[in-house]
């Protein structure tokens, strides 16, 4: 006898039904679904019973998933509905499914071999995504769709799990009052205290929020997150043609909008504090791009200089640190978050744009990590050589603009 149908048989010592039977065998024969070749199998078995005078039992309820099958119709109608309170192009269907149906699934293997075998889900989840894409006519998508819809197939109920939206943009900064991202409160972790004044943030406002707020409620989405090509101190303004970032939108149940629309609306809500360009699409590849991008940078740094020093010293002193190699032990004030290590950098170029008494003007192009404001000021010797080490006086910083990020990212 055939081994095959001898398996068929030995399975068949369950009440199973077709799907349950077809998809022991679902690697010998492709090109037919599990259904079909139970139910040749079924045949088959039984014309080898009736050889033998032998009588096949009756076939009442399958052991395994308990008819299961019947109720495909009534999943992808579930999920189409749920499907249907979303705008998304491409779904995907997945299923939860009893523990105990897969327990048994996992004992007939064992009784008569699993080798050539599928799994229920995976059954489950092509059969359902048959029905709804043709309700539904949109395309079922395996790597990255929309939406996918979860049907628990004990309850029949469905979830969906929306994929993200990025947007990908450049803002300018012109607050220094602002932070780049959402910042939560110490104290309260964002519940609101007395610290706070009860908004469970360190600040009123960021960039983050100025553009996220508003566009997570066009795209009816559930929170935002920024992911920015580095990020300049709240006090520096981000000039030029700004800074690169990209907007998640999690769980949005809209994806159509028009993003210049967007960009309208969220330079409205910036108010002046900041602004946004060159919205388009974006996905997650380009955030691990845009977070693992070392952009040099352009700044304007307002000095005051707390001594007297002469031009021609200040001259030769800029001259000697164009161009410069720089060692940087992590300044002091961001001690907390950054392992203490000494880092070498370039200053591209130190250029002095102006001078008046006790303040200067300088232009430099540094690489990326670069700590401007220790440099000027030499933070007590853990940035060597340094304009104030060199002059000889106290420099500090008092006004810092981010001039220019010198990125290559496709604008599109
Ligand atoms: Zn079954
Ligand atoms: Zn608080």
């Amino acid at each position: 006898m055939n081994k095959i149908i001898a398996r068929a048989e030995k399975a068949l010592h369950h009440d199973l039904c077709d799907h349950c039977l077809g998809r022991l065998f679902a690697q010998v024969e492709s090109g037919t679904t599990n259904k079909e070749r139970g139910r040749d199998m079924r045949i088959a078995v039984a014309l080898e019973l009736a050889a033998r005078s032998e009588e096949m039992p009756p076939h009442e309820t399958c052991w395994l998933c308990g008819d299961l099958f019947e109720q495909l119709p009534r999943f992808a109608e579930t999920a189409a509905s749920r499907l249907s309170e979303i705008e998304y192009d491409t779904f995907l269907i997945g299923t939860k499914v009893d523990p105990a149906l897969q327990d048994r699934e996992e004992q007939l293997w064992s009784e008569v071999g699993g080798e050539t075998a599928e799994p229920i889900k995976a059954e489950l989840n092509r059969e359902i995504g048959k029905l709804v894409e043709a309700r539904v006519k949109k395309e079922v998508d395996f790597t990255s769709p929309d939406v996918v819809a979860l049907v628990d197939t004990r309850f029949g109920n469905v979830e969906l799990n929306i994929a993200p939206l990025f947007i990908y943009g450049r803002y300018r900064k012109h607050s220094r009052e602002i932070p780049q991202t959402r910042w939560p409160c110490r104290m309260c972790r964002g519940k609101g205290c007395k610290r706070c004044g009860g908004i469970g943030k360190m600040y009123q406002t960021s960039v983050q929020e100025l553009i996220g707020d508003p566009l997570v409620r066009q795209f009816e989405g559930k929170d935002h997150f920024f992911h920015g090509m580095g990020r300049e101190d709240i006090d520096a303004r981000m000039l030029g043609t700004g800074r690169p970032f990209v907007l998640e939108i999690a769980e949005p149940r809209k994806r159509h909008l028009d993003l210049g629309e967007m960009e309208r609306l969220a330079n409205e809500n910036g108010d002046g504090l900041a602004d946004f360009s060159r919205l388009r699409w974006s996905d997650r590849h380009e955030v691990r791009q845009i977070k693992a991008a070392t952009p040099d940078k352009v700044y304007r740094a307002e000095v005051s200089v707390q001594g007297k020093v002469n031009k021609e010293r200040i001259d030769e002193v800029v001259e000697s640190l164009n161009q410069a190699r720089i060692t940087q032990q992590t300044p002091s004030r961001v001690a907390h978050r950054r392992a203490n290590l000494a880092r070498e950098r370039t200053i591209r170029e130190l250029v002095l744009e102006s001078m008046e008494e006790d303040k200067l003007v300088l232009r430099l192009t540094t690489e990326s990590g670069t700590y401007v404001k220790e440099f000027v000021s030499g933070d007590e010797g853990r940035t060597v050589p340094s304009l104030a080490g060199l002059l000889g006086v106290p420099c500090q910083v008092i006004a810092l603009d981010v001039i220019q990020i010198i990125d290559n990212v496709n604008e599109g």
